[in-house]
């Protein structure tokens, strides 16, 4: 199977290319086609098996097609556990954004460090990603809102648990729109992974590998 063959166009298989990526792996040939046709996705996979290209590709592909207002309001949210992983994934998605249509802006919010310059710079960002703290602080200091977003990711959604962000979450999810597309990974399914998907309200197309 070819990434063409998963729907995705050029100005992303130009990256794929570029980034030295010759085929999908399996969890990319089954989560790209149910993102793209805009469905809820739960994916059960570890890190290391190319979870990040499953959602930064057909997020992209769909959001260069889009006529969005440059504004403080944030299209796509990512929520992950850790800088670490905030900051890896923001750069996949450059890696991504170099051959667009259009410009996309995505930036890395976490905490740790300070908030001034990330307030300067969340203006016209489309795709955030975030961790849990730092965004309801954002939010607060009215430096963005996601009141609009039309696609959630929760990466490592297990993780959050274990680093007790249920809270946090629980409230972050209260100021989002109910009508948006919601794409989980989690490493395992245990029993607040799936209270989350219900207080989510969805009924994802799950996907193990
Ligand atoms: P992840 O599970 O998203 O952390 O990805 C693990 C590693 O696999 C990263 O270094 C990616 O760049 C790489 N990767 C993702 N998809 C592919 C692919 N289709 N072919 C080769 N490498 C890939």
């Amino acid at each position: 199977m070819s990434f063409e063959s998963l729907g995705l166009s050029h100005n992303i298989i130009r990256s794929v290319n570029k980034l030295g990526y010759l085929k999908p792996f399996p969890i990319q040939e089954q989560a790209v086609p149910v993102i793209l046709q805009g469905k809820d996705l739960m994916g059960i996979a570890e890190t290391g098996s190319g979870k990040t290209a499953c959602f930064v590709m057909p997020i992209l592909e769909k959001l260069q097609n889009a006529e969005v207002k440059k504004d403080r309001n944030v299209q796509v949210l990512i929520l992950v556990p850790t800088r670490e992983l905030a900051i890896q994934i923001d750069e996949v998605f450059r890696a991504f954004t170099e051959n667009l249509k259009r410009e996309i802006r995505t930036m890395a919010v976490y905490g740790g460090v300070s908030i001034n310059p990330q307030m300067k710079g969340m203006f016209g960002v489309e795709v955030l990603i975030a961790t849990p703290g730092r965004l309801l602080d954002l939010i607060d200091h009215n430096a963005l809102s996601i009141s609009g977003i039309q696609h959630l990711v929760i990466d490592e959604a297990d993780k959050m648990f274990q680093l007790g962000f249920g809270e946090e979450m629980n409230k972050l999810f209260g100021l989002m729109p109910v009508v948006k597309q919601t794409t989980l990974f989690s490493a395992t399914l245990n029993d607040k992974v799936s209270e989350m998907k219900e207080r989510l309200s969805i009924n994802p197309t799950i996907i193990e590998i």
